[in-house]
């Protein structure tokens, strides 16, 4: 099973695609933990992108599909994969059909979880407490919604149009989602 978790920043996509994991047994690929790995690392990428993401901006399209391409490479996304926060712009829809392609991978599914707009504010002020993220500042936090609405709500249309997309309610107990998504699910 291949398949992209969309949503806004602390709609639950990293938690949901933990559980995932651990119940479809395929690894949760996440560009945002590959970038911040690349930062800890202190890598010339990761360099370059510690300031944009500080800002709450989007990384270049072109380093992040370089990490992208790097870990679907490798063996343990040969039988799948769920992707968490990619693609987050109409251009990186279109890299994304083409590197699948290459692969001879198509995505099977987009999962998009919906979260009302309050509730999201008041998750990520939790989660920046709880595991000190640096790009959870309240500044960062309304500059990555900006960004969600004006560049990543159009990638959740796109997979509308080819027919891909399937909505679930983002709220409620942990447990209660999961089983929304696992439902969700192409069989
Ligand atoms: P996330 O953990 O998905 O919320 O990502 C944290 C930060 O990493 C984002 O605010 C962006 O700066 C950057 N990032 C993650 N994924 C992407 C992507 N697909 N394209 C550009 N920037 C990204």
């Amino acid at each position: 099973m291949r398949l992209v978790l969309l949503g806004a920043p602390g709609s639950g996509k990293g938690t949901q695609a933990a559980m995932l994991r651990d119940t479809l047994g395929i690894p949760h690929v996440s560009t945002g933990d590959l970038l911040r790995a690349a930062v800890k690392a202190g890598t010339p990428l990761g360099m370059q992108a510690k300031a944009v993401m500080d800002a709450g901006g989007l990384v270049s399209d072109d380093i992040v599909l370089g990490m992208l391409e790097e870990r679907v490479a490798q063996d343990d996304a040969k039988a799948g994969f769920i992707l968490d926060g990619y693609p987050r712009n109409v251009a990186q829809c279109a890299a994304l059909e083409a590197l699948l392609d290459r692969l001879g991978q198509p995505l099977d599914v987009a999962v998009k979880l919906e979260v009302p707009n309050e509730l999201i504010v008041e998750r990520i002020a939790g989660r920046a407490a709880a595991e000190g993220r640096l790009d959870d500042t309240p500044e960062t936090v309304r500059a990555r919604l900006r960004v969600y609405a004006e560049q990543t709500a159009p990638v959740a249309d796109h997979f509308a149009e080819i027919g891909k997309l399937v909505t679930v309610n983002g709220v409620g107990e942990l447990n209660e989602v999961f089983q929304r998504i696992l439902g969700a699910l192409p069989t």
